[in-house]
This record gives C-alpha cells, sequence and structure tokens, in this order.
C-alpha cells in the first residue's frame, strides 16, 4: 500500500519543528518553502545593525533535513489550496501552479509586516522579515554615515544621522539598542568628517510603554537602559505620516532618511487560501487540536493561526509555531500508526526576554522578573541553544565574544546591486582587430 502523503508549507520555526517530529513516521512527507533556508528571525536585527553575518542567523533547510530519508523538500511559493481535491499549488522559477497533492496538509506560512492599512510607509519604512529585509536595512544605516561624511554641508548631517524605529515592541527595542551601540562603540573612531556618536535614535510607539507584552517593571527597565544608551524614547503618539524627509508624529515632524517599521505584522494569507474563519488579524481560526473546522486533515500552526487559551489569543512567537508544529506531527503519526490520539493541543509558556544594548536584557519566565547583565546571560545561552545547528552556534558565540571584547562587528558591508551589473555595449572601447 502507498504511504500517506503530509505535506507542510513553510519551514520556519512551525513547520520545521513538524518535519523533524515527522522524520520516523511511515509516510512520505514533502515541505514547501518559498525561501531554501531556515531563519532564525529573533536575531534578524543584528544582521540589520552588522553583528552577524546572513549566513550565521539561516541554514539551509535541506541540509537540517539530509538525514531524514522519508522527507523532500521543495523549493517554491505556495499560492493555492484546493480543500476538496485535497491538493496545494505551488510556483517556482519556471513553473506556475504545479499541483502537489496531500493525506495531510500542516500551514506554517508565518507573518509579514502590516503598515495598518499605510502601505504606503513601505517605501520610506522598510520592515524587518526576511533576511533580504535585514541586509537592505543595514545597507540602509551603513550608507546613511558614508553620506554624511561625503556631505560637505554639515546642515545636511541632522537628517542623515537621525534614524527613527517605529514600534516599540521586542524587534523596535532590540534594534534601537543594537544600533545605539553600534553608533556609540564600533563606529566611533572610523570617520573624520561626522561623528558617529552623535547621531539621534528615536523609537517612536503609540503605546505608553515599550514592550507593553512585558511586566511593568520590566518595560520601565529596558526604557531606562534604552535612554541611557542616548535613544529618544517618544511613547504615546502614533506616526501620522512618513515620506523621503521622515516621519510626522505628534504634529512634528522629524526629519530623516532612515526610517524602519518595526511595528505590528499580519499572517501569510493562509485563510484565504482555505476559505475559512479568520480573527480581526486574518489569522485562520483554528480549533483545539489545530486543525480547520470540517477538515481534520488539514493543521494551520504558528504565527498564521489563531487560538485562544484562558480568553486570550497565544502570542506570535517561535514557541508557539515550535509547540504547534510538533503537537500537529504528533497527532498525524497518530493516525497514521493507528495508535491513540494525543489530547489537545496545549501551551506551556516558558517565558519571554529582550535585549538592550551590550550585556543587559529584560526575562519575564513564571512569576521570575529579571533585568540586567544575568537575563542577558540567560538570553544568549537560550538564543544559542535554539540555532539551527552546532556549527552556527559555535560561530555565533564566538562572534559574539569577539563583539562584546572589541566592540568589532561580524559585517559591516554595504551590499549593493550595482556592484553586479553587466557594462552597457556602448560603454565597452571597441577591441582591436587581432594582429594578422
Ligand atoms: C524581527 C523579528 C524578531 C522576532 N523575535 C522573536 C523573539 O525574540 N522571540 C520569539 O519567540 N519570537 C520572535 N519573533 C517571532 C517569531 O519569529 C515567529 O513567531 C515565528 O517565526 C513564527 O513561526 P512560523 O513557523 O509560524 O513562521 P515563520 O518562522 O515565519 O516561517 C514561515 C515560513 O513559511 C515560508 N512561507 C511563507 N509563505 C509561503 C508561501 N506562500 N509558500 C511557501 N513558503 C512560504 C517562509 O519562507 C518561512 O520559511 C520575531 C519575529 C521577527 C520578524
Amino acid at each position: 500500500m502507498a504511504q500517506p502523503r503530509i505535506v507542510i508549507v513553510g519551514g520556519g520555526f512551525g513547520g520545521l519543528a513538524a518535519a523533524k517530529a515527522l522524520g520516523k513516521t511511515p509516510a512520505q512527507v514533502i515541505l514547501v518553502d518559498r525561501a531554501n533556508h531556515n531563519l532564525f528571525q529573533p536575531l534578524l536585527y543584528q544582521v540589520a545593525t552588522a553583528v552577524l553575518t546572513p549566513s550565521q542567523i539561516a541554514t539551509p533547510i535541506r541540509t537540517i533535513l539530509r538525514k531524514q530519508k522519508n522527507t523532500t523538500v521543495i523549493l517554491g511559493e505556495v499560492t493555492a489550496v484546493d480543500k476538496e481535491r485535497k491538493c496545494i499549488f505551488v510556483s517556482n522559477a519556471d513553473r506556475e501552479g504545479v499541483p502537489i497533492a496531500y493525506d495531510y496538509l500542516i500551514l506554517a506560512t508565518g507573518s509579514t509586516h502590516s503598515y495598518f492599512g499605510h502601505n504606503e510607509f513601505a517605501e520610506y519604512a522598510p520592515g524587518m522579515k526576511s533576511l533580504a529585509d535585514a541586509v537592505a536595512t543595514r545597507n540602509k544605516i551603513l550608507q546613511a554615515f558614508e553620506q554624511a561624511e561625503a556631505e560637505e554641508d554639515p546642515s545636511r548631517h541632522r537628517d542623515l544621522l537621525t534614524f527613527v524605529l517605529v514600534g516599540g515592541g521586542p524587534t523596535g527595542v532590540e534594534m534601537a539598542g543594537a544600533l545605539a551601540v553600534l553608533v556609540r562603540t564600533t563606529l566611533k573612531s572610523d570617520f573624520r568628517r561626522i561623528n558617529p556618536a552623535s547621531a539621534r535614535i528615536v523609537l517612536v510607539d503609540q503605546s505608553q510603554r515599550v514592550l507593553t507584552t512585558f511586566a511593568e517593571k520590566l518595560s520601565k527597565a529596558a526604557k531606562q537602559r534604552l535612554e541611557k544608551l542616548g535613544v529618544e524614547v517618544r511613547l504615546g503618539n502614533s506616526v501620522d505620516l512618513i515620506d523621503a524627509d521622515g516621519v510626522m508624529t505628534a504634529g512634528e515632524r522629524i526629519a530623516s532618511k532612515t526610517v524602519i517599521w518595526t511595528a505590528g505584522v499580519a499572517p501569510s494569507p493562509a485563510g484565504k487560501w482555505l476559505k475559512v474563519d479568520t480573527d480581526r488579524a486574518g489569522r485562520v481560526r483554528v480549533q483545539k487540536d489545530l486543525t480547520v473546522p470540517g477538515h481534520p486533515e488539514i493543521f494551520v500552526i504558528g504565527d498564521t493561526a489563531s487560538l485562544e487559551e484562558n480568553g486570550k489569543p497565544l502570542p506570535g512567537v517561535a514557541q508557539v509555531a515550535m509547540q504547534e508544529g510538533r503537537y500537529a506531527a504528533k497527532v498525524i503519526r497518530s493516525r497514521v500508526e493507528g495508535t491513540s490520539t494525543p489530547g489537545l493541543f496545549s501551551y506551556f509558556d516558558k517565558g519571554t526576554m529582550a535585549v538592550v544594548g551590550k550585556g543587559f536584557a529584560v526575562l519575564q519566565s513564571w512569576k521570575v522578573q529579571a533585568s540586567g547583565f544575568g537575563a542577558w546571560l540567560t538570553w544568549a545561552a537560550v538564543h544559542l541553544q535554539f540555532l539551527a545547528t552546532s556549527s552556527l552556534r559555535i560561530a555565533v558565540f564566538l562572534q559574539w565574544a569577539w563583539t562584546y571584547v572589541t566592540g568589532q562587528r561580524g559585517s559591516r558591508l554595504i551590499v549593493n546591486h550595482h556592484e553586479s551589473q553587466p557594462v552597457k555595449a556602448a560603454e565597452v572601447a571597441p577591441r582591436k582587430p587581432a594582429a594578422a
């Protein structure tokens, strides 16, 4: 008898956890992702601020699953799902809408950034979700210093050296702290006409405090730490406009050439593919076994799923996605093997952390609330542990130790397209005819 086929869409935190948990299942597992790598998003800000290189936070999915004989990895973008025919449609470089049939489907397609209805902001304030986003942000930040150094009119330095971060959640706070350390340590003595340490870093959020998902005491500690690092924290006001000249907030213009969006997220279009009930944000409302109502063979997990526990929606964090991935795999495995089905999904919250500059983090786990160097060491250990491979763990550990001691960063490169553009025919000098 042919083995059942389990198709997983998305090789991020949730999808990869599911794929690994299905490694010994007597089934054919197919993992489809539009990227060839699994990305450790919590460290994206370190690529954007030049601490780490892109290859230190991402690993080819094919490499991670290479020993898993029952699993095939397909590079392609899923564009639709046909629930009745039980197949997904995948497009890649040269083929569109290729159907892949499934017996069980796990959708783990994550989320993207949301501009809360102001998509026009995207042009001036890029978000950070992929490796390409982080490299583009790094280019933008480093380019601003280069432009300012090249600019002879000092009155133009101000907006080039003003960096605005929109959103005071973990990404905004971590990014602001890392940027402050970059300008005040790494770049300090590299320029002649400008003083990088004079850069203005502004963090804007409409909430009354940063890190709203943390206890108030920890939000306060994070804000104080940011201010100590020289970050201007502006709370209680939304950003009403973002354009080429900066942002407008609370009726005031902040002139800036570098605005970075670290605010909301929106789920993948999985709800639209499935044509099922979603929450206000567009996340698929799943049942307590993570399946879609009426379709016990379709599981939706991670950032693209909506599930409430104790009257509150589960947060869009890596732990939720991984635990859901493992659970979905367990349910499918029990059905394939004909063993007893596990109980309903229940999230085990191990806690949450955010780092604020060098050697300082805030940590909240059960009744423990801590901030400072000890919390930072815990943050570092946990993040190292969750990197996909041992080689990444070693590389990142060594880079962090080097950066901590010397202040130097791993990847201060501006990588532009023009470097590899072919020379136009008209610009090529005519070749002399070969000597007879
Ligand atoms: C900058 C940043 C910092 C974060 N920091 C933290 C943190 O410190 N701690 C924490 O717990 N969480 C953090 N998160 C959140 C965490 O990364 C997410 O909750 C987690 O990644 C969700 O896992 P997922 O499997 O649902 O989606 P993802 O991990 O995003 O994976 C989705 C996968 O699906 C693929 N995909 C998407 N659409 C398609 C398609 N149509 N076809 C094929 N493939 C597709 C993507 O390429 C990706 O590989 C952070 C997120 C960001 C963006």
